[in-house]
């Protein structure tokens, strides 16, 4: 099957640049290197790594300007907010440098029937297969990379195809700071190469950022070589607003939470749930606010919000929203295809949903947001937790009661009070339900490609 591995710019549709795929002896070849380079890379020692990988910290920012325009050409993403991806991707690859030694240290387990000591350290297990999607197309990968170097793995990028600059760009960005060739490699293939990857033995475990059918493909290869795999899949997640929430900020963290990335983000707050005593305020402002924003060109300062990535993710939104409102949805902004030509979409507000639209169920990856109004707080938790997903959630209350009522009942990995679900370094990030497993960041993300290895001495 040939495959298309192209920059065609969303906002214009334009063909920027195509390249060919790796042949199999291409794959081969980058394979074969990355399973020898493990064999040195991981005895060098924690220093050494963290000068390697804190410089691709450096060079990630040097070349800020330039890497930014790539991302926002390839995947449209206004101008400003591809810099701080540059900026965070730059951060992420020092924080593990700095810290990868004190979240590896060893475990002392005392008490046990050892007569001198028995502890758990924790060792890289070679060649890890990152399959990653376009939507932070730095960011994704340097969450993976830069702890996976730090423990001593090596890895293999599948990007997805239509950011093959950005995927180039950070092996060669390796290659600079230093880092053996076969630390770190991009391949260039379509996902119908992965399987065979999966199945050969120096691939040790694979991670997928990703749809929910690309993490089932990839989970059910790896499961059949018992091979460990993370799955970051879509997300849903609630933003629910209590009576007592500051709401001039959530209106307007709300709509950053929705609308950043282009609404492309699996973090994106997507179902607003908000208590009757505020929900009619709450949605005259938020649709006024979205009302506002500017949709264009990325490259232009001015601009909010630019194209969605790809022709069939503006279909889909297209399809998700018509059907909310031929089923009877309230349109409160927005709504319909822009015309000429990228694959704009406009921010959109629906209310009055019900479980047979689409957008009750499914995960709307655009600028649309879904209004929500329940009569308490347990039914905001039992509407919120209606999904398939539970990726992160967002509550916003200034009563410590209710604070950690949503903390223990809401089903995600991630509970943010007063604040939109965000990733930090030294915070764990994942999910449940089909949002997916495992985790990524902090000690919990670096431990994931470990042997977890029991020791004792008797
Ligand atoms: P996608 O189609 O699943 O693509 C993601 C990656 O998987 C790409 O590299 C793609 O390669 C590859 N892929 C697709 N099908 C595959 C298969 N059957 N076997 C092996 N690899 C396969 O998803 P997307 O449209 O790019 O991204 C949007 C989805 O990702 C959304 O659902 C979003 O919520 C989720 N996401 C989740 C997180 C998180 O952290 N939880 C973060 C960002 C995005 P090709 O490009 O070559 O098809």
């Amino acid at each position: 099957m040939s495959v298309t591995i192209a920059t065609i710019n969303p906002a214009t549709g334009e063909t920027v640049k195509t390249f060919d795929a790796h042949t199999d002896s291409e794959v081969e070849e980058r394979l074969a290197l990355a399973d020898e380079t493990f064999r040195s890379w991981r005895r060098t020692s924690f220093a050494e790594r963290a000068e390697l990988v804190s410089r691709v910290g450096d060079i990630l920012e040097g070349d800020l300007d330039d890497l930014a325009r790539t991302v926002v050409i390839e995947m449209g993403k206004p101008l400003e907010q591809a810099k701080g991806e540059v900026r965070k991707c730059a951060g992420g690859f020092r924080y593990f440098a700095e810290h990868a030694e004190e979240l590896l240290a060893d475990t002392e387990v005392t008490g046990t029937a050892a007569k001198r000591r028995s502890y758990v350290t924790y060792q890289p297990i070679g060649t890890v297969l990152a399959v990653m999607p376009w939507n932070f197309p730095l960011w994704q990968v340097g969450r993976f990379a830069a702890p996976a170097l730090m423990l001593g793995n090596t890895g293999l990028l599948k990007h997805a195809s239509n950011v093959p600059q950005t995927a180039l760009y950070l092996e060669e960005a390796c290659r600079r700071a230093g880092l053996p060739k076969g630390a770190f490699q991009t391949l260039l293939i379509g996902s119908d190469k992965v399987e065979r990857l999966l199945r050969d033995p120096r691939v040790k475990a694979t991670t997928l950022t990703g749809s929910e059918a690309a993490g089932r493909s990839v989970a059910s290869v790896a499961a059949s070589e018992i091979k460990h795999s993370v799955l970051e899949l879509g997300g849903s997640d609630p933003f629910i607003v209590m009576p007592s929430a500051d709401l001039a900020r959530a209106v307007e963290v709300g709509v950053k939470a929705r609308v950043q990335n282009n609404g492309q983000s699996c973090i994106a707050a997507k179902r607003f749930i908000l208590h009757e005593d505020i929900a009619e305020e709450y949605e005259e402002r938020f649709a006024a606010e979205m009302a506002k924003l500017v949709v264009g060109d990325p490259l232009d300062p001015a601009t909010d919000v630019g194209p969605l990535a790809t022709p069939s993710g503006r279909d889909e939104v297209v399809e998700q929203v018509e059907d909310a409102i031929a089923k009877g949805a309230r349109l409160l902004c927005g709504g319909g295809r822009i015309d000429g030509p990228g694959w704009f979409y406009p921010p959109t507000v629906l209310a009055d949903l019900t479980p047979d639209m689409r957008v009750y169920r499914e995960e709307v990856f655009g600028p649309v947001a879904s209004m929500f109004t329940v009569a308490s707080i347990d039914e905001a938790i039992a509407l919120a937790n209606d999904s398939d997903f539970g990726l992160g959630s967002n509550a916003w209350t200034e009563d410590a009661v209710e604070q950690q009522h949503f903390a223990r009942e809401l089903e995600a990995g991630m509970v943010f009070i007063n604040w939109m679900v965000t990733s930090y370094y030294d915070l764990p990030f994942g999910g449940v339900k089909r949002s997916g497993y495992g985790r990524e960041l902090a000690g919990p993300g670096i431990k994931e490609f470990a042997n977890t290895k029991t020791v004792w001495i008797d």
